[in-house]
């Protein structure tokens, strides 16, 4: 083992408070890792890495990735995950979201390249737009309205993978580019808009669960721990094109209300609202690349990843 492979690794999350950037903390921490977390709390909370104080291996910076990051200590791997993440708060913060997937990338890019770290890009289902491929694969270039009311979000993470391939070509840094598909778990923020906690608390209070639109649009949910295990993998790998992480059980939106009714025991009733401005009306990622070279796969079941979810949801409703 080379001097390197010895030492304890040290590893900079941005987005650290957030509901990925917590899960991925813990799984480095569990992992041996050192972890510098980052957050301004714009859209992530203290609650989420509460439980890490007094931690020898955890520290904490609270800082807006998008303004230069100074650390004088050497890093292994940088982790970018700061960003709103769910439709409303992009719609609230088109700004910032379009601040943190552009300036904060070349911010954390700069940072690995200064440390001579590998860095890795939290991408998203997002940048394939209103898919006209389906399931999608990596090698789609995506349907995104630039100018649309997701197009703040979409639009950064493009930005995103272009600047990380730039920084990858240009001053070979080592980088990863992992999609996101849509993901739940406890600790996603109860009033964050998206469709798992709006069900499962209108569920849990007995009110209506607001299904968009028909409720025939799809979305396939990846339960937290699957998703992190793969990043993880990702970053590890030798692979430096982009991979999507997601679960690949699609679902209509009034099965999966359907779901989450049953599985709250509910007595709520589905009510049918407007669809948003250009949601995507079907979402469900190839994943043969995860499972060639990382030999990845999503396990956890959606019932199990629901009871974990909801059990979460009724300590916060
Ligand atoms: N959705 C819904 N009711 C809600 C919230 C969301 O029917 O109360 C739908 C939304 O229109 C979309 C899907 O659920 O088709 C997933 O929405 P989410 O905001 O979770 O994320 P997206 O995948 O659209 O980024």
């Amino acid at each position: 083992m080379t001097q390197k492979q010895l030492k304890q690794p040290t590893s900079v999350v941005t987005g650290a408070a957030g509901f990925l950037g917590s899960h991925l903390t813990d799984l480095l921490l569990a992992h041996g890792h050192k972890v510098i977390g980052i957050d301004n709390f714009v859209t992530g909370s203290v609650d989420n890495i509460v439980h890490l104080g007094g931690n020898p291996n955890f520290k904490f910076i609270q800082q807006d990735v998008t303004e230069f990051i100074f650390l004088d200590v050497p890093v292994d791997y940088v982790w970018h995950f700061a960003s709103p993440a769910s439709p409303i708060d992009y719609l609230e913060l088109p700004i910032q979201t379009l601040k943190v997937g552009s300036l904060g990338t070349h911010k954390a890019l700069g940072l690995a390249k200064n440390k001579k770290a590998r860095f890795l890009i939290a991408s998203t289902s997002e940048i394939y737009g209103d898919p006209l491929i389906h399931p999608q694969t990596e090698e789609y270039w995506g349907n995104v309205n630039t100018i649309g009311p997701r197009g703040c979000y979409d639009e950064a993470k493009r930005f995103a993978e272009a600047m990380t391939m730039a920084y990858h070509r240009e001053h070979k840094v080592e980088t990863r580019i992992v999609r996101i598909f849509n993901t739940y778990g406890p600790r996603m923020r109860i009033n964050d808009g998206r469709v798992v906690p709006a069900f499962v608390s209108q569920a849990i209070k007995n009110k209506p669960v607001t299904v968009f639109g028909k409720g025939q649009q799809t979305r396939s949910f990846c339960y937290v721990s699957d998703l992190i295990e793969g990043i993880y993998r990702l970053m590890m790998s030798d692979y430096d094109l982009p991979v999507n992480i997601g679960n690949p059980v699609e679902m209509t939106m009034v099965e999966f209300a359907e779901e989450i009714i049953r599985a709250t025991k509910s007595k709520s009733k589905i009510v049918f609202k407007p669809l948003p401005q250009d949601d995507p009306k079907q979402r469900k990622p190839n994943i043969t690349k995860a499972r060639k070279i990382l030999k990845w796969e999503p396990k956890v079941k959606l019932a199990d990843g629901l009871t974990d979810t909801i059990a979460y949801f009724r300590t916060k409703v």
